[in-house]
C-alpha cells in the first residue's frame, strides 16, 4: 500500500491523462452561412440523379419528391438503405443543402373521409421515414383541403392530429416538418397565416415550422410586388407565425393575378410578381439565411438553368450552370437499378408544389 502511495506522489501532474474533449457535432457544409439557392429536381431514374441535376444547374440547395407524388406507394414505401446511404454520401460530397422533400399531392390530412385520411396518415408516416433515411433537413407538406362539410377549426385539428399520428414512434432529430401556405383555392387549409400557426400550436412538441411560397402568397392576396407590400407581409408573418419558424421560401412567380386564389407557377420575372419583387425578397434583411427554392415550370429546355440563374442574379451573383438541365432524360440503366419507373419520374418533372 505504502509503495503505491509513493508512486502517486512522484507522478507529474502534467502527465495526467486528460480525455479528449467530445467532438462537437459536425456542421453540414450548407450551414456555413453562404447563400442557398435551390430548385426542385427530378428523381426519375436514380434518386442520386437529383443531386447531380441540382449541382449542374448551379444550385446549392434542392427539393425533391422522395417517391412518386401521384401514386400511393406500395408496401412500406421505403428506400433501400444502399440507395439512401449512397444519396447521403453524394449529397455531403457536393455540399448541397438544405435538402427539402415535398410530400405527395395525394396526402390530405384534413380529409373528412376516413379511408383517405387513414391512407394519408400512413403515407405521411412513410414520407417522414424516407426523409429521415435520406438525411433531409425539411419535409414540406400541404396542409390539405377540408371539403365543404367541414369547418376550418375541425380541419386544423385534423391536420395536427394527423401529423402527430404519423410522427408517432419516430425520432425526428434534425428533421423539421414545414407547412406550406396555400393559394386559398377551394377549401384548402393554410392560406391564412393564423391557420398555419394554429396547426403548429396543436403540434406542440414536434418540430413544425412553415415554408412560404411567393406565388401562393400573391394568389392569396398579399401584394408582395412593392416594397411596402412585402414589408407588410413579413410583419404579418412575423406576428402570426414568427419569422424564425420560416427557414425555406419557395420562389415562384405567378401566372395568376393578385388575390386570384389560383395556384399557377411562372418563371422568375415572367409573371405577375416580377423580377424587382424577387430582388427585394431575396435581399430582404428579415429573410437573410433562408433557403430560396424555385418550383418553376419546365416549358422548354434550359428553363431550370434560367430560373436558378435568375435567383442568383437577384442576389447580385452571376452563376452559370455547368450541367444538364431538367429536360434531359435520365440514363436507362440507372432507372432499372433503383427500381423506379420512368413514368413516375416524368410526373415528378411536370408538376411542382
Ligand atoms: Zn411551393
Ligand atoms: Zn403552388
Amino acid at each position: 500500500m505504502a509503495e503505491e502511495q509513493r508512486i502517486d506522489l512522484l507522478f507529474d501532474a502534467s502527465d495526467e491523462y486528460r480525455p479528449e474533449p467530445p467532438q462537437p457535432p459536425e456542421i453540414p457544409a450548407w450551414k456555413d452561412g453562404s447563400q442557398r439557392i435551390g430548385i426542385h429536381t427530378s428523381i426519375a431514374g436514380d434518386i442520386c440523379g437529383a443531386l447531380e441535376l441540382a449541382q449542374g444547374l448551379g444550385a446549392t440547395a434542392l427539393q425533391i419528391f422522395s417517391a412518386s407524388p401521384r401514386m400511393w406507394t406500395r408496401g412500406t414505401g421505403r428506400i433501400a438503405e444502399a440507395d439512401a446511404s449512397r444519396f447521403r454520401a453524394r449529397r455531403k460530397a457536393l455540399g448541397l443543402g438544405p435538402l427539402v422533400i415535398h410530400d405527395s399531392y395525394l396526402i390530405n390530412l384534413a380529409s373528412g373521409n376516413p379511408v383517405l385520411r387513414a391512407r394519408s396518415v400512413q403515407a405521411f408516416h412513410q414520407e417522414l421515414v424516407r426523409s429521415l433515411a435520406l438525411g433531409a433537413d425539411f419535409l414540406v407538406a400541404h396542409p390539405g383541403c377540408c371539403g365543404a362539410d367541414r369547418g376550418i377549426r375541425d380541419s386544423i385539428h385534423a391536420v395536427a392530429q394527423g401529423i402527430r399520428q404519423a410522427a408517432r414512434g419516430l425520432k425526428l432529430g434534425e428533421l423539421q416538418i414545414l407547412l406550406e401556405n396555400t393559394a386559398g383555392q377551394g377549401t384548402s387549409v393554410g392560406s391564412k397565416f393564423e391557420e398555419l400557426r394554429a396547426i403548429i400550436d396543436a403540434c406542440a412538441g414536434l418540430p413544425v415550422g412553415v415554408c412560404i411560397d411567393t406565388a401562393h402568397l400573391f394568389a392569396s392576396g398579399w401584394d408582395i410586388r412593392r416594397s411596402e407590400g412585402l414589408d407588410a407581409t413579413l410583419r404579418a408573418l412575423d406576428g402570426a407565425i414568427g419569422l424564425q419558424r420560416i427557414p425555406v421560401v419557395h420562389c415562384n412567380d405567378s401566372k395568376t393575378p393578385l388575390g386570384s386564389r389560383v395556384d399557377r407557377h411562372e418563371h422568375i420575372g415572367r409573371g405577375k410578381i416580377g423580377l424587382e419583387a424577387f430582388e427585394r425578397i431575396l435581399n430582404h434583411p428579415l429573410l437573410a439565411g433562408r433557403a430560396f427554392i424555385a418550383e418553376t415550370p419546365i416549358d422548354k429546355p434550359g428553363d431550370d438553368r434560367r430560373n436558378v440563374a435568375a435567383l442568383w442574379k437577384a442576389l447580385g451573383r452571376e452563376v452559370t450552370a455547368n450541367g444538364a438541365d431538367g429536360m434531359k432524360p435520365r440514363r436507362k440503366k440507372a432507372a432499372r437499378r433503383s427500381g423506379q419507373s420512368r413514368t413516375q419520374g416524368k410526373a415528378a418533372v411536370k408538376r411542382r408544389g
